[in-house]
Parts: C-alpha cells; sequence; structure tokens
C-alpha cells in the first residue's frame, strides 16, 4: 500500500526481530510459520475463518454489513446452473470484468468464497458509521475507480488531516508541522530520486526486460539501502517505505518487485502523497459500498460462501480449447456451473489452489506465495481529543506493533477515529498474541503518543487479513526475491489478462495481474476491465 506519508528521522534502523522484541508481552507471543500454520483447519482447506474482533469489548466478533444483490448458500444441494461467463472472485476486479460483460449482452455469473463482495474491500459498521478494513484510499490518477464512484453515486472525501504530525523513531515522539519529519534534506532527497530514477528503467509490462534483472531481483531492499546509503536518515525512510507501502519487511523484498511497484504506481513521490497523490481522497461511507452497489446492478444475484476448486472441460478428449457454450463445468462444494467463458478475479495465492482440468489452459504464474501481511485497527473515541493538543492523529513509528496511524474521523465534531496499521513480520506475531495483548499492545502505544484518554475507547476493532485466506497477500501479493525473473515470462503483470490459448477460455484478472496500478484498486478494477475487453474480443475473432 503507498497510502501513507513516507517519514522518519533519526539514526535508528529498525529490524524485524528486534523491532519485535522491543513491543513482546513476555511469553504472550506464538509466532508461526505463516498464516495458515496457526489457523484452524477449515482455514487451510479455504473455507474463510472469521478474524474481524472487537478487542475493545471482548467476544462480540462483527463483520460487514448487510448486502443486496447477493444470494448466501442455503442447506440445499449443490445447485446446477448455467452461464455465458462465470466471473470468480467478487472483488472490484472480478464486479468490474462482470459489469462489462453484462453490459456486452453476455449472461454473467458472479461466485465468490466469501460471506459478502468486495474481498479487499470491507468496513466495520459502528455508531452508524462505515470504517474502512481494507482498502480505502483512491488516488488523483486512480481515473477508473473515480469513474466507476461517479456512476454508482458515491462520493469521495478528501482525506487531510489538520494538526501536528507525530514521529517516534528512537528518541520519543517527536511534533512536526509537516508530513515528513526533519530528515537530513540531502540523504532523503537522494534516496527518493534513486528510487524513481531506477524505476524508471523497469517497465511494468516487462520487469524483466530490466538492465540487470536477475540481480535486481535477488537482491534484498534491505541489502541494497546498506550497499547504496551511508547516512542512516537514507535507510530508515527506505525501510519505512517498504513496510508502509508494502506491508513487508525490505529483508524479504526483492529491489526488482520494489522498483516494479514504483513504476507501476506512479513513482514513489505520488505513490506516498496524500493531497495530489496516492491517499487523495477517500470513499465518505466507506470503499466497500462500490462493490455493493456494482453487485446489486447485476442481472443475477452473486452467490456467495461459494468457493470454487475446479474447474472442468465438459469433453476434455476434444483438445478444443475454444470451447462451446457450456463446455466448462466450474465446481465447488456449493455449486456446479456450466459455461462457455471463466474469469478468475482472485489474488495468486487461491488463483493456484483452483485445480484446472482444461486441455491447453496454462495457469499464468503469480507470485502464490507472499511476504506481505496487514492487520488493520479501528480505535473509536468518543471525539477526536488529540486534536485538543493541535495533533493530526498522525503517527510514523520505527517500532511495532503500530508503525502507522492515520486520523479518519469524520471531522472534528464527531467520533474519534484512529487508523492503525500492523505490517509484514509484526502482523505476524502481532496475529499470534491473545485477544488481551494485542489490545494492551495497542493501547499502550496510543497512550504514548495520545496521553491516557488514548486509553479510554469506546471500540477497538480489528481486521486480520491474514485470516481470511481467499484474498492472502495484503495488501497486495509481495513475492520473495528472485521468484519475477525465476518464474519468467508470461509475466503475470504483463497487462495481459487472459492466459493459455487464444481466446481463452479462461481469462485471469485481479489486481496482481495489471501492469498499471498493481495492488491498488485501481489496478483491480482495470484488470477485470481488460479481461473482459479481451473476452469479448476473442468471442469476436471465434465466431
Ligand atoms: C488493509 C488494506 C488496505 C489497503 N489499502 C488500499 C488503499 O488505500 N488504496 C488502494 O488502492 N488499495 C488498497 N489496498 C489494496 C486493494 O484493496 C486491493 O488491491 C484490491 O481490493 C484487490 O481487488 P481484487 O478484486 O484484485 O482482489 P480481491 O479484493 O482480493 O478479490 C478477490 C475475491 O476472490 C474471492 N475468491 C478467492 N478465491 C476464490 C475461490 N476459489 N472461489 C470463489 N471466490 C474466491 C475472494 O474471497 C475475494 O473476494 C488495501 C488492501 C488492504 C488489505
Amino acid at each position: 500500500m503507498a497510502h501513507h506519508q513516507p517519514a522518519g528521522l533519526g539514526g535508528l534502523r529498525v529490524g524485524a526481530a528486534g523491532s519485535v522484541r522491543r513491543w513482546l508481552p513476555a511469553r504472550a507471543a506464538r509466532p508461526t510459520r505463516g498464516p495458515a500454520a496457526r489457523l484452524p483447519g477449515p482455514a487451510r482447506h479455504g473455507v474463510p475463518v472469521r478474524r474481524r474482533a472487537d478487542i475493545g469489548r471482548p467476544g462480540r466478533p462483527h463483520g460487514a454489513g448487510p448486502v443486496t444483490g447477493v444470494r448466501s448458500p442455503g442447506a440445499s444441494p449443490p445447485e446446477q446452473a448455467e452461464a455465458d461467463v462465470v466471473v470468480i472472485g467478487a472483488g472490484l476486479a472480478g464486479l468490474a470484468a462482470a459489469t462489462e460483460l453484462e453490459a456486452a449482452g453476455r449472461r454473467v455469473q458472479v461466485v465468490e468464497a466469501l460471506g459478502r463482495v468486495g474481498g479487499r474491500t470491507a468496513s466495520h459498521h459502528r455508531y452508524g458509521q462505515a470504517l474502512d478494513a481494507g482498502g480505502g484510499y483512491v488516488g488523483v490518477r486512480h481515473v477508473r475507480v473515480r469513474e466507476l464512484a461517479g456512476r454508482f453515486g458515491l462520493v469521495l472525501t478528501p482525506t487531510a488531516a489538520p494538526g501536528a504530525n507525530l514521529f517516534d523513531l528512537g528518541a520519543g515522539p517527536v511534533r512536526s508541522d509537516a508530513r515528513r519529519p526533519a530528515f537530513n534534506a540531502l540523504a532523503v532527497g537522494d534516496a527518493l530520486d534513486r528510487l524513481d530514477d531506477l524505476a524508471a528503467g523497469v517497465p511494468p509490462v516487462d520487469p524483466g526486460a530490466a538492465a540487470d534483472a536477475a540481480g535486481l531481483d535477488r537482491l534484498t531492499v534491505a541489502a541494497w539501502a546498506r550497499r547504496e546509503f551511508a547516512h542512516p536518515d537514507a535507510r530508515l525512510l527506505i525501510d519505512l517505505l517498504v513496510r508502509q507501502m508494502l506491508a513487508a519487511d525490505p529483508a524479504e523484498v526483492g529491489m526488482l518487485h520494489l522498483l516494479f511497484y514504483l513504476a507501476s504506481g506512479g513513482g514513489v513521490h505520488y505513490l506516498t502523497a496524500f493531497s495530489g497523490g496516492a491517499q487523495q481522497d477517500r470513499f465518505a461511507g466507506g470503499a466497500h459500498q462500490l462493490a455493493e452497489r456494482m453487485a446489486a446492478a447485476l442481472a443475477r444475484p452473486v452467490r456467495l460462501g461459494s468457493p470454487v476448486t475446479d474447474l472442468h472441460a465438459e469433453h476434455p478428449a476434444s483438445g478444443d480449447t475454444r470451447m462451446a457454450r457450456g463446455a466448462i463445468r466450474i465446481v465447488g462444494p456449493q455449486l456446479t456451473i456450466r459455461c462457455a467463458r471463466v474469469v478468475v478475479a482472485v489474488p495468486p495465492g487461491p488463483a493456484g489452489r483452483i485445480r484446472l482440468r482444461l486441455p491447453g489452459v496454462r495457469r499464468p504464474p503469480g507470485p502464490t506465495r507472499t511476504r506481505g501481511a496487514t492487520v488493520k485497527l479501528h480505535v473509536i473515541y468518543a471525539r477526536p481529543f488529540w486534536a485538543d493538543a493541535g495533533l493530526s492523529g498522525w503517527v510514523t513509528a520505527g517500532a511495532g506493533p503500530l508503525r502507522y496511524v492515520v486520523d479518519d474521523s469524520a471531522g472534528r465534531d464527531g467520533l474519534g477515529v484512529l487508523v492503525g496499521f500492523v505490517t509484514g513480520p509484526d502482523a505476524r506475531v502481532f496475529g499470534g498474541l491473545s485477544r488481551a495483548a494485542r489490545r494492551a499492545a495497542v493501547l499502550d502505544r496510543l497512550a504514548h503518543w495520545f496521553g491516557p484518554a488514548a486509553r479510554q475507547p469506546l471500540a477497538l476493532l480489528e481486521w486480520d487479513w491474514q485470516a481470511e485466506p481467499t484474498v492472502e497477500g495484503c495488501y497486495a501479493a509481495v513475492p520473495e526475491p528472485g521468484w519475477w525473473t525465476a518464474a519468467g515470462p508470461p509475466w503475470p503483470a504483463a497487462g495481459r489478462a487472459t492466459s493459455g490459448a487464444p481466446g481463452g477460455p479462461v481469462f485471469w484478472a485481479g489486481t496482481e495481474r495489471c501492469a498499471e496500478f498493481y495492488g491498488h484498486l485501481e489496478g483491480a478494477v482495470r484488470s477485470g476491465q481488460e479481461a473482459a475487453r479481451r473476452l469479448l474480443a476473442a468471442d469476436r475473432v471465434g465466431r
């Protein structure tokens, strides 16, 4: 996520292990080897485990609000149905594809594993407010999302919060009216320029074509920063940037991926800016509304709670990949649908678990394992009391678990809402803590920055995206170093939404399949629209 201002001053180099030790309560942690390792059985088999809770009021977990235009499975046996196109996944990519295909006259059935639409957009509903638990910020260049927002009657509102920011980078909290702290200007300017220069040499449609792509791919961002910059401010800036933008540890991310991400998203300056940048606006009333309204506008209700496990050919012996209508069977525990075309609009990890039994159809490479991890927290107060002290509510910290806090209050007269992000290795450890330990860890940090009043929230809500196996990789998939060049072309983010034989019948979408704005809402929408465009073009050729 390029969703926060880069920040950080001082000579502190923050390593994952060190930062974790600093805030871990004794004997509270249950480190794991990854989300699946500590999830109960069902999660490992693709059934989502709800891990959204109000840890301010123990025992009252909750999720998204009611959704119209969708259908949940009952206790009935798997349903037989037909469609021209089945879209797997009701995130923005799948819904964007379905919207275009339906407008072109196709009978479209969207199927979704979760009990809600929206995928990585979702909201808590509390005190009459919807709070973005997933993707929410919309940049000035995110024109397709803006167009859809307008088309579906949604309003975007600026994210700016007035007041001074806090930077807690080793020597205690420091106030600053600037969005960036008093870094050494030369060191930071040099680091940002170097990143943008290098990113300009990485074509997002083909990162492997960059000069020394293999070397950059193997080199971790942490190792690159150590090699290139003597000044601690430059190293710290890079560390903060990667944790904020990619929700990952720079020691686990390859340089080629970082540069690809920057090139895809519009460069480091744009990606890290609020006003005029990638965090310019958010949806009034929550980003989840976009998916809900798109789903509600479809002719056929989205089938919820319907994970797809298999794609079968009805006539596998024929070898004909441009299959006739009704030639593919979409199979899951809750459904069987016959169709002619499929759009797979799910992230690479879950997509890799769908069995393809279609002759001639290859699965395009995608980073099925990710180093990204996020827990997003909302801490709700009766009023934004930090404004009394002239604070904006924004914090950047050099140690976990809470490294970034922003103010999502709707103005200064109502409830106060602080949003915290726990990312990368911090999130993996945090997710293994007891509920009481998670609550204490969060409130301790907030009280450190905002005073004792921070210990008295009305509610403390969390959404642990690690516990959502069908939307894993949050904010977006972050491959391990070396993955890009090992996977080889066709690049998953090559802007080509299709794979397999020309003409389909399977078309791939999702923000991780988009060379433009990879990992963003905009990338998801573009990928879905592109998949639909290619599918329709293939149909025209096949006639
Ligand atoms: C905490 C957080 C903050 C973020 N902040 C921002 C932000 O501020 N701005 C921004 O632009 N982006 C942000 N992002 C990223 C953004 O949300 C995503 O890039 C985007 O929503 C991805 O959309 P998608 O349709 O590609 O995938 P998804 O939203 O993941 O949708 C895929 C859908 O497929 C379903 N699925 C998976 N497997 C199956 C199966 N086998 N059968 C049926 N269904 C299946 C999933 O359940 C899911 O609903 C954020 C993400 C997170 C998690």
